[in-house]
């Protein structure tokens, strides 16, 4: 667990006692600080009786607190805990902010900050992975794995690498970042932001933070992250700023967990950031060989009767999902879910790649009707019937892709059960071919 002195006789109250509020509260705790704590859920307040008061925030005095600490759960536009730090004048924090007042009391190392609207989390694991393929001490961690908080300091000479969502940077007010990566900025989560500009603002501030010294990537060129890249040129205050939206780097197709011209948006800036941490390129070479990507994210689920089974379910927005189905020449394609929009524009350029589409979930009329004049679509509504349509008109050589473009809500727990219920659905229908005979139910 990472602690540090800075925090000790302090006061602090945590709101909010899931996986980042616990780590939170067991840092400050052996750190020395003086804790209150609170949550929704009795058995959590239950949990932390012996190390916190027990006490709603919202119904405390906090004065003299040196900072209210919520999770990025909490939606700062409408939760009253705003205003209340607000009149009382305390800061509200999250983990990320707690990990950067504690860095001094760490060994020297170094920290990346990754944001954007899609690609995080690959990306971060990726750089992670060269790093670690290289030999560099390094943990992921942030928005993916295990919270900062509840790791261990590395070594010397190690890296942080630190997924950051705009909900997390909201909370975050003096993170240097070493290597600052912004990916792309597209309309996402916008129920959390007066608009846009104002979520495109949140991830900017990412620069805001970074010493003139460090190194600030950016990845893409639509509109939002050029603004950022030129705000922070004309300030002249962070030196090494790289633009990687048009280096062209080859070798695409030794990198099977990176193909798509999203994935290679990805590689690229992680090169250009482990380049900047003094990386050379036979490490980084040899790392994307091996780099094996994350589950529900162009997660090459199954090769049967030599039709490729893709995961993608992670893309719960058309801009995430472009990219998808740029990845390969002749997809049958399953999406629909809770949509985001009322348009796929950013998957337009991309039809000429779909061989038939199949529709899913609440969204399945809308893209009917949206695709009809570009593409066959076929409704399905249920997962099992579109893998069981899909696979049937699937010929060798074509894939078979899950990449919704929408929320799984409503149908799903979530973007992972939706992925879980594509590879159930895709093992029973070869399971079927196999055997001849109905493998029976599929598992939502
Ligand atoms: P995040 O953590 O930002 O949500 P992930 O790495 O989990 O990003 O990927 C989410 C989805 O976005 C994936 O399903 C993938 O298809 C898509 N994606 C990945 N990288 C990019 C990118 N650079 N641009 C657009 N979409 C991407």
């Amino acid at each position: 667990m990472i602690i540090s002195p800075v925090f000790a006789g302090k006061r602090y109250a945590i709101l909010g006692l899931a996986r980042s509020g616990m780590a939170v509260l067991e840092s400050l705790h052996a750190s020395g600080a003086k804790l209150l704590a609170w949550d929704n859920r009795e058995e959590l307040r239950e949990s932390v009786a012996d190390k916190a008061h027990i006490a709603d925030p919202l119904k405390s005095d906090l004065t003299g607190y040196e900072a209210i600490v919520v999770s990025p759960g909490v939606p700062l536009n409408s939760h009253p805990i705003a205003q209340k730090a607000k009149a009382e004048g305390v800061p509200l924090i999250g983990d990320i902010e707690l990990f950067a007042q504690a860095r001094p009391a760490l060994p020297s190392h170094r920290v990346v900050g990754i944001t954007g609207t899609n690609g995080k989390s690959t990306t971060t694991a990726l750089i992670h992975h060269i790093l670690a393929s290289a030999g560099v001490p390094t943990v992921m961690s942030g928005n993916i794995g295990v919270p900062v908080l509840s790791q261990e300091p590395l070594p010397d000479g190690g890296a942080y690498v630190l997924e950051l969502s705009s909900y997390q940077i909201d909370l975050t007010n003096s993170l240097d970042c070493d290597v600052a990566l912004l990916l792309n900025i597209s309309p996402d989560h916008l129920d959390r932001y007066d608009g846009f500009d104002s979520y495109a603002a949140s991830k900017a501030r990412l620069f805001d933070m970074m010493g003139t010294d460090h190194t600030a990537i950016f990845a893409s060129n639509d509109e939002k992250s050029r603004l950022a890249l030129h705000g922070l040129c004309d300030l002249g205050r962070v030196q090494n700023i790289v633009d990687t939206s048009s280096v062209e780097i080859s070798g695409q197709p030794d990198w099977p967990s990176l193909q798509g011209p999203h994935n290679l948006q990805n590689a690229v800036a992680a090169i250009a950031t482990v380049e900047a941490l003094g990386i050379t390129e036979a490490q980084w070479r040899s790392a994307l060989a091996t780099f094996s990507g994350l589950p529900h994210r162009m997660e090459r689920v199954a090769e049967f009767h030599g039709v490729l089974f893709v995961n993608d379910s992670k893309a719960t927005n058309p801009a995430s999902t472009g990219p998808a189905l740029g990845a390969y020449p002749k997809i049958h394609w399953i999406l629909g879910g809770l949509p985001k929009s009322d348009n796929l524009t950013e998957c337009e350029p991309f039809y000429k790649n779909v061989v038939r589409a199949y529709t899913i979930g609440e969204a399945g009329p809308l893209f009917g009707k949206l695709l009809a004049d570009h593409v066959p679509v076929e409704s399905c509504e249920m997962m099992l019937t579109a893998v069981q349509r899909a696979a049937s008109y699937a010929r060798p050589g074509e894939v078979v892709l899950l990449s919704p473009a929408c929320a799984s809500f409503d149908q799903f727990r979530d973007f992972e059960a939706r992925g879980n219920c594509f590879r159930s659905a895709v093992n029973s229908v070869i399971e079927r071919d196999l055997t001849g005979t109905a493998s029976g139910e599929v598992q939502r």
